[in-house]
């Protein structure tokens, strides 16, 4: 039951609450009423003369009065409301159109606002910080309650934020969501501000941008067409330069595609390294390091199971071996102390497969009849199947299905053969698989004597096998130096060697660089970068997936500008 007290300010009283008021509110309290959790401050407007809105002469003729409500930061653990006794003026023009306006009450609160301007500033540093869900939450707790929604319009109307035209301009895409997969984002390299998230990553998105704000006089970017034809055409004085990272990014994705033509000469050359280890001609150079000094190529390690899924695993086995053993399913289940059910799953299942249910089911899920029917047939190609589903309108990744399909078992009778690589590689667990594309340009990209032994001999004997490689090696290293070192005189002799070399692919990598020459010298001299673009990326992907990855784009965008 809530009680109610009234008291008169005595002069004391009166300062103190003065003091917790906003500055310059021009407000005389008259009465402080408080209920549980709650404050109420009855108080006057004292302002001279009423200013009108639209002709802002000055006036004193009060039409009428009336109250009007305003919630303020919470005082302690009290929410305050604010009744303010305010006026409506009579406007002293003749002939201005607004004969009477309300009373405006400056720095306190906005026209027909409902709360004062510092506790909205509260409340839209909470939304920036957290989102509008989060937000809300955090407001009841500190006894600002507001709800989601409205917390989010309020976002809305007053997170607009401009900024100057920055002088060097860092641009990059990132993925947005399924419907509209790219967006934009443009950074100010020299304030490490976002200036703006555009929706789209082509030449119109950024040149319509570009035309919008002058002054731009350099551009970082990636090497995509679209970028480069927007700055080409919106704004042909800006100087572009090209990321080094993009770069380097560029020419190792070069030689993985010409290494994966030459697939049957990895596996050759891992093939001869296997039966020839003890041979000399692979053995490691005599001026080598302990093995335990040198570098190692990155794996991409398989996560460890998790302690349910290691548990899982481990019985399955041990259902297995008993059964092995001639034990009947009942002496299994007393024995585990499993469910039927369980015990008779893992009996159907030759090998272990997680049936994890994610929030998220596959994009491959409604293809999974027809994938068992293939797979018992014998097709365990990833990628024929993978083909496949698109032709039946499937638009999701190869990863995507192979992900759903890495753990199925292989079809009786069907042993890992090269004919399903995919599989082959993943069921021979422990075994030195072929290395791949990915691996083998690592070891092009190093020195014989950065490596450790086995890859050392790996190497060698796969630039025996395939002598062109090692002028690709050699091409590689020198592209990695010359961007590392920012050696801009060796630039043009490089690109004359790459168009000489044997490799189509980086033949064609070479004349794509002398096509916009200028830009790539530019990635040498200049010192500007997108890898704060890419910072900034990686907190707009926080942020939407604090979104629950349901973000609109406008509340995304203002509070990636809010964020920084
Ligand atoms: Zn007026």
């Amino acid at each position: 039951m809530k009680t109610q007290q009234t008291l008169s300010p005595t002069d004391t009283l009166e300062e103190l609450i003065k003091w917790l008021l906003p500055e310059q509110a021009n407000l005389q309290v008259d009465r402080l009423v408080f209920t549980p959790g709650e404050l109420t401050l009855l108080v006057t407007s004292t302002q001279p003369v009423g200013r009108c809105p639209v002709c802002e002469k000055a006036t004193r003729r009060i039409h009428s009065r009336y109250w009007r409500t305003l919630e303020d930061l919470p005082w302690g653990a009290n929410r305050l409301r604010l009744r303010v006794h305010v006026r409506r003026f009579v406007c002293a023009t003749a002939s201005c159109p607004r004969k009477v306006f309300t009373e405006r009450l400056g720095p306190l609160a906005e026209p027909s606002a409902r709360r004062t301007d510092r506790l909205r500033d509260a409340l839209l540093a909470l939304g920036w910080a957290v989102g509008g869900e989060e937000g809300s939450r955090q407001g009841m707790v500190h006894h600002m309650p507001i709800g989601a929604s409205t917390l989010l319009s309020l976002m809305r109307r007053h997170g607009e934020r401009t900024f100057p035209t920055p002088r060097v301009l860092g641009v990059d895409d990132w993925f947005f969501q399924q419907d509209h997969p790219t967006g934009t984002i443009l950074v100010d390299l020299e304030r490490h501000q976002p200036v703006d998230l555009l929706l789209g990553s082509d030449e119109q998105v950024l040149s319509d941008w570009l035309r919008s704000h002058r002054g731009v006089q350099i551009i970082s970017r990636d090497r995509g067409a679209g970028y480069r034809k927007a700055s080409e055409r919106a704004a042909p004085q800006v100087k572009q330069v090209l990321d080094r990272w993009h770069l380097l990014k560029n020419l190792g994705e070069v030689i993985q595609k010409t290494l994966a033509q030459q697939i049957d000469v990895l596996r050759q050359a891992g093939q001869q390294v296997k039966n020839h280890t003890q041979q000399t001609s692979f053995a490691p150079p005599e001026s080598a390091q302990p093995d335990g000094q040198r570098r190692k190529p990155p794996r991409r390690k398989p996560s460890a199971p998790s302690p349910r899924r290691a548990w899982q695993m481990a019985m399955h086995q041990q259902v297995h071996e008993l059964a092995a053993e001639g034990k009947t399913q009942a002496e299994i289940i007393s024995r585990l102390h499993l469910h039927r059910q369980t015990v008779r799953k893992y009996l159907r299942m030759p090998t272990f497969v997680a049936h994890y249910c994610s929030p998220h089911p596959s994009s491959v899920e409604p293809y999974r009849a027809y994938l068992e029917a293939r797979w018992h047939q014998g097709e365990v190609m990833i990628k024929t199947l993978w083909r496949e589903l698109q032709g039946q309108g499937f638009t999701g990744s190869y990863k995507s299905v192979w992900t759903f399909l890495r753990h199925w078992p292989l079809p009786a009778g069907l042993t890992p053969t090269s004919s399903c690589s995919s599989v082959a590689a993943l069921t021979r667990r422990g075994a030195p698989a072929t290395p791949t594309p990915w691996r083998v340009k690592w070891l092009l990209l190093h020195k014989p004597e950065e490596l450790k032994a086995k890859d050392a001999a790996y190497r060698q004997a796969l630039l025996y096998l395939s002598p062109h490689l090692s002028s690709l090696s050699a091409l590689g290293q020198d592209f990695v130096r010359l961007i590392r070192e920012r050696q801009s005189e060796a630039l043009l002799p490089w690109l004359e060697r790459a168009k000489g070399c044997p490799y189509e692919e980086l033949q064609r990598f070479a004349h794509g660089l002398e096509r916009e020459f200028p830009a790539v010298q530019a990635a040498l001299t200049e010192p500007w970068s997108t890898g704060q673009v890419e910072g900034q990326i990686t907190r707009l992907k926080l942020l939407k997936r604090q979104m629950y990855g349901r973000a609109n784009l406008d509340l995304l965008r203002l509070r990636v500008l809010h964020a920084a």
